[in-house]
């Protein structure tokens, strides 16, 4: 069997990976990004779910640009009648379930809404707008490259019932599923301003330090990003000594947070909160309702020792988790990832609980690490993310790999001929299916991973995966990052890889064109390149993997099978020779590579 062509397995993923050779780093060398310092202090009333807020935001211009204003998300501002979600919903061929028209349907007092107060520039007041989800700011003093300024800014909110993502009272019951409920600085990076309205899906923020104090009814028990300063004052499963609270109707909890690009909490008086400590590793945070049934409870028991194999499994196999604590938090409508949390629905079996937690904790990787733009690349997190979900959920319960790696690449050829395909470089906003989006994301962006490992190598991208972590944590990597770490691991050049796969259509298709004797042609039919690997049964019933370079790879994986000469992609047909009479003969036995007519891929 071909080396490559050895399918991932759970055992194969457990054995140790290679160790990353000495390779210089992949980060251009032109590479800045801004930088944030929150200060929050926030004070909810639990009756009428809405809050008062004073920020205090210093920003940090690490751009070469004078910048002369500045955006800021208010997120919370979608879910009104008439906002860009709304309308966006109600017009999609197939809205999402979630959603529909739920938000035409909000009363006054069930909307979202941040509504900023006031805003100041180093002790200037500013000039701003809300238009819809973006606070449009002109500000005082044009800021200088290299420059801080401090912004402070009063702000009040009102949490919508849950549609989608946040909100208060969500189906399963929990009061309070706070992301993305603050008013926050959108990013601004080498392609300028991304103050992209909150319409459909997808985050992107700015890189800092969090520092956010909350004062709520004394009953509330909260979980969410950042680490608990006061934990002997509030009690509630995070104190070190003896609880010493202050004899107050609220409790004032404070959180802070390094380098992180958001901030999420849930809260709820009838949390179960506890934790588990991962070996070498963070503490786990469990916050799920005390009213769940026995049954559902016992999930939430039965999960916490499974988080810590997810945990150690993301760690070894992508990179070190860089926090002292990650919690798993009830509250979401389906699951979310944020930073050092997700907020998860609560209520399903056993293998549901574990699926979502598998694939939110592996955000934590793709996607708040390597904090791409999801808006404009969401198959690197949800691609990435859905792919390292399967191979810890197949090694955590000795499955095989094989097996949720043909489902997604069938959904892939399904997506192909529905003809509803659009390259992956669509914003995400702007597919004409949700649906489209989504397959676009999780299934294309998965194959995109498992079909690199068939051009370069398994343990190549093993090893890339790896160093494309250690260069891009705590940065925003775009699709060439992750092509040009491929490349310096592998050796191999792959720019063809990224063009046609992320930025067209167009697909692939080899067949066997012809057998004469030990003459064996191949045909290209589909647009798109790729090296090939093909097995040849003799007449004497014995077989032989040949390897067919790509030409413009310049160069080949490492491989047992016998190397041929490099197939030049202009050319349609490739004809090679075996050495004794050929019976049969088939293109990618693994299916490693998706092509979409596998009928004409054996003759
Ligand atoms: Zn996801």
């Amino acid at each position: 069997m071909l080396f490559i062509l050895a399918m991932w397995s759970c055992n194969s993923a457990q054995t140790p990976t290679a160790t990353t050779p000495t390779l210089q780093n992949t980060v251009p060398s032109t590479y800045w990004q801004q930088h944030v310092d929150y200060k929050m202090d926030i004070d909810m009333d639990v009756n009428t779910y809405q809050y008062k807020g004073k920020q205090t935001l210093v920003y940090t211009n690490n751009s070469p640009d004078v910048l002369n204003r500045v955006f800021y998300h208010l997120f919370f501002n979608a879910f009104q009648p008439g906002s860009e979600m709304d309308v966006r919903s109600r017009t999609i061929a197939d809205p999402d379930g979630r959603v529909k028209d739920r938000i035409s349907k909000l009363e006054p007092n069930e909307i979202g809404y941040i509504k900023v107060n006031s805003l100041t520039q180093n002790g200037v007041a500013l000039r701003h707008e809300t238009v819809g989800t973006i606070l449009e700011v002109k500000l005082a003093k044009p800021i200088q490259p290299g420059e801080s300024v401090t912004f402070d800014m009063n702000f009040e909110g009102q949490v919508p019932v849950q549609i989608r993502r946040a909100g208060r009272n969500n189906k399963e019951g929990v009061a309070l599923s706070m992301a993305q409920w603050y008013p926050k600085l959108a990013e601004y990076d080498f392609e300028g301003w991304h103050a992209d309205p909150y319409i459909g899906r997808e985050f992107f923020g700015v890189w800092g330090d969090f520092d956010v104090k909350i004062t709520i009814d004394k009953n509330y028990v909260l979980g969410g990003t950042g680490y608990l300063q006061n934990p002997n004052e509030i009690g509630y499963g995070y104190e070190t000594g003896v609880v010493n609270r202050p004899n107050t109707d609220k409790l004032t909890w404070h959180f802070v947070a390094p380098m992180v690009h958001d901030f999420t909490w849930g809260a709820d008086p009838d949390y179960i909160h506890d934790t588990m400590q991962v070996p070498n590793g963070p503490l786990l945070h469990f916050f799920y309702k005390n009213t769940l049934s026995a049954n559902k409870k016992e999930n939430w028991k039965n999960i916490q020792s499974k988080a810590v194999e997810l945990m150690q499994f993301y760690s070894e196999h992508i990179g070190a988790y860089p926090y002292k604590q990650y919690s798993v938090i009830q509250g979401g409508d389906g699951g979310m990832e944020y930073a050092m949390c997700t907020l998860i629905s609560g209520e399903g079996a056993f293998n549901g609980l574990f699926g979502v937690i598998a694939h939110e904790m592996a955000h934590t990787w793709f996607q708040f690490l390597l904090a791409n733009n999801e808006s404009k690349h969401p198959w690197m997190d949800e691609g990435f993310t859905e792919y390292h979900g399967e191979l810890a959920e197949c090694a955590i319960f000795n499955k095989s790999f094989d097996i949720p790696t043909k489902r997604v690449y069938d959904v892939y050829y399904n997506y192909v001929k529905s003809g509803k395909e659009q390259p992956q470089t669509t914003h995400a906003d702007r597919f004409n299916y949700n649906q489209a989006s989504s397959i676009s994301a999780y299934y294309k962006g998965y194959v995109f991973l498992s079909q690199l490992g068939y051009i370069i190598g398994e343990d190549n991208l093993k090893t890339t995966i790896k160093k494309y972590f250690e260069d891009f944590k705590f940065k925003h990597p775009v699709p060439n990052d992750i092509i040009r770490t491929a490349e310096k691991v592998s050796g191999l050049e792959l720019e063809w890889y990224q063009t046609d796969w992320t930025q067209t259509t167009n697909t692939i298709d080899y067949s066997v064109k012809t057998i004469e004797s030990n003459n064996i042609t191949l045909e290209r039919v589909g647009l798109m390149p790729m090296p090939i690997d093909v097995t040849v049964t003799y007449t004497d019933g014995k077989t032989e993997d040949f390897y067919i370079p790509l030409q413009m790879m310049r160069g080949e994986k490492p491989t047992t099978a016998t190397l041929i000469k490099d197939w030049a992609w202009a050319y349609p047909t490739y004809t090679f020779t075996a050495k004794k009479a050929v019976k049969n003969v088939e293109i990618d036995p693994k299916n490693l590579m998706a092509d979409i007519n596998k009928d004409n891929n054996k003759k």
